[in-house]
């Protein structure tokens, strides 16, 4: 057992931009890249170790092969992995949409429900996104406002600001806008409802599907209660400080900034993930070393112990 540097899966989706390629290192034959995996286990973009004796398995492979004990005491009684970590480059605006919660996306998608968290790493000046409703409305009225095109009167548009976090729990109706970079923490999970989309066709010339009833089933029409913005530093170090961005039932979620050297371990409870949101580091741990470059990320398995990651930059670290 050893620590993992995996190879993100990429997605061209249409509204993506080319950042992700030229700013963070993601190898791409695709012309944009809209999201790098860089976390995942998730049957529609795999992640593949690029390291040691298991590189070329993909982490779902070698997840099953070592048993879900890797993911510590948290994990190892989970039925299926429970985070998907991403890197979304928004050059125009995802469409409006919501995810379903976990009861609903079971029964209906066979999956997970989707909770996600978003940590804004760079953003244009007036970017904006939509997070919720500004007042409560009906069902009613919310299924009305898709079909005439005036849902966009009724939701909550908000100016960001690179730092800040939002958390989308299920149900809340969410779109980035564009001009925004970010890094996203997620349930494992692709079950995504869209309501909204521009106007705009897909590849082939179409109109990409809108999922209306799906969405009236799981959207809740009040107004999202979590607070946003920009969180309080946490844990100042030498050599280091610590954010904590999300602590939630499913995932925790720190941005780790390093001037020098940061140290911690991996303990019994979860396994680490590291994600480079800016730097290029070098990560040792036991017997091996590893760079640790902006855009990619190491998968640290339970009980590795204490690991160190030199250089200087900002680091996403996920838990359980
Ligand atoms: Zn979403």
């Amino acid at each position: 057992m050893y620590p993992l540097k995996l190879i993100p899966a990429v997605k061209d989706y249409i509204w993506g931009g080319t950042k992700l390629k030229t700013d963070f290192g993601i190898k791409s034959d695709l012309e944009k890249v809209a999201e790098a995996w860089t976390l995942s286990c998730h049957k529609d973009g795999a992640n593949i170790i690029a390291n040691g004796s298991d590189k070329g398995k993909t982490l779902a492979a070698w997840l099953e092969e070592k048993g879900f004990e890797v993911l510590g005491s948290k994990g190892k009684n989970l039925d299926s992995f429970p985070v998907l970590i991403k890197l979304i480059d928004a050059k125009d605006n995802l469409s409006v949409q919501v995810h379903p919660y976990d009861e609903y996306a079971q029964r209906v998608e066979h999956e997970q429900g989707k909770t996600e968290a978003w940590y804004v790493i760079d953003c244009e000046e007036g970017a904006e996104l939509i997070y919720g409703f500004k007042k409560e409305i009906s069902s009613q009225e919310f299924e009305e406002r898709i079909m005439n095109n005036t849902l966009l009167d009724v939701v909550n548009s908000v100016p960001v600001k690179k730092g800040d976090l939002f958390f989308i729990e299920s149900g809340t109706l969410h779109a980035i806008g564009k001009g925004i970079l970010l890094a996203e923490v997620q349930q494992n999970s692709n079950s995504t409802y869209r309501v909204y989309d521009y106007g705009r066709v897909g590849a082939d010339g179409k109109p990409r599907e809108l999922h209306i009833k799906k969405a009236v089933d799981v959207t809740s029409c009040t107004p999202p209660t979590h607070p946003y913005g920009a969180k309080p530093v946490t844990e100042k170090g030498d050599g280091y400080e610590v954010t904590e961005l999300v602590n939630c039932d499913i995932f925790k979620s720190y941005s780790v900034k390093i001037d020098s050297e940061y140290s911690d371990k991996a303990g019994e409870e979860s396994f680490v993930s590291l994600l480079s949101l800016d730097g290029d580091f070098t990560f040792s741990c036991g017997e091996t070393e590893l760079s640790l470059n902006k855009g990619e990320s190491i998968f640290i398995p339970a009980n590795m112990g204490e690991y160190t990651v030199k250089g200087k930059g900002e680091i996403l670290k996920v838990t359980l």
